[in-house]
């Protein structure tokens, strides 16, 4: 069983995932993170995230010890996230680990739930279910906010949300696995949802699928 989880970013997308995968005993992915690991490569070896040459390089060079790197979770490291991404040579050298991962789950497990942007659509084409989970860009940002203020981390609502649109634009808009639901995904939007709804809105979707 293959579940793949797509949508912007603070849509809910990873604590879905991460309920899902533990409720169905899956493995998990959350394929943001490789993109956020080879930023911080980037940025770590002081290169330019725009530069594609460098970051193509990063991509190749990752091993999945890079996924524990400090500080990924952090909006520059986002926003340069975003922009490696779009590099599509980053974006080839990343695809087998993600299939792999999602055809052979480590620990025995018998499936995988993967969230990201191009899940449903490039990196699982033929998974068992795909979501779409969005909400509005207002909704979005304050949990955001939130997040970041629960980790400790300075966080101005304004600039949140700035930074989220600009995100959203350049995950949507670049020429390869732009952010887009599959033509055979379900969407979630979770604006008006809590963790709790939104967790028991896929399961029934699961459950809808399945009957
Ligand atoms: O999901 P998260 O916010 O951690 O992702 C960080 C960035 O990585 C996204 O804004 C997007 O540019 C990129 N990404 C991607 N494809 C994925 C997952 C993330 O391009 N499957």
């Amino acid at each position: 069983m293959i579940i793949a989880i797509d949508g912007p970013a603070a849509a809910g997308k990873g604590t879905l995932a991460r309920r899902l995968a533990m409720h169905l005993n899956l493995a998990y992915l959350d394929t943001g993170l490789i993109y956020r690991a080879v930023a911080k490569r980037v940025l770590i070896a002081g290169a330019d995230p725009e530069d594609a040459v460098a970051a193509e390089a990063e991509a190749r060079a990752m091993q999945p010890v890079a996924l524990q790197l400090e500080g990924l979770r952090t909006d520059e490291v986002a926003q340069a996230a975003s922009v490696v991404s779009a590099v599509p040579g980053v974006r080839a050298a990343l695809l087998e680990f993600q299939r792999d991962f999602a055809i052979s789950p480590p620990d025995g497990k018998a499936g995988a739930v993967l969230d990201g942007r191009d899940i449903g659509t490039v990196v699982c084409p033929e998974a068992t279910l795909k979501l779409f989970v969005t909400a509005s860009t207002e909704v979005r940002a304050r949990r955001r906010v939130k997040e970041l203020q629960d980790r400790g981390l300075e966080a101005i609502y304004s600039r949140v949300l700035e930074d989220m649109r600009e995100r959203d634009v350049r995950d949507s808009e670049r020429a390869v696995s732009p952010l887009r639901p599959a033509e055979d995904a379900r969407t979630l939007d979770t604006s008006d949802l809590d963790a709790d709804q939104v967790f028991q809105a896929a399961l029934n979707l699961i459950g809808s699928q399945n009957a």
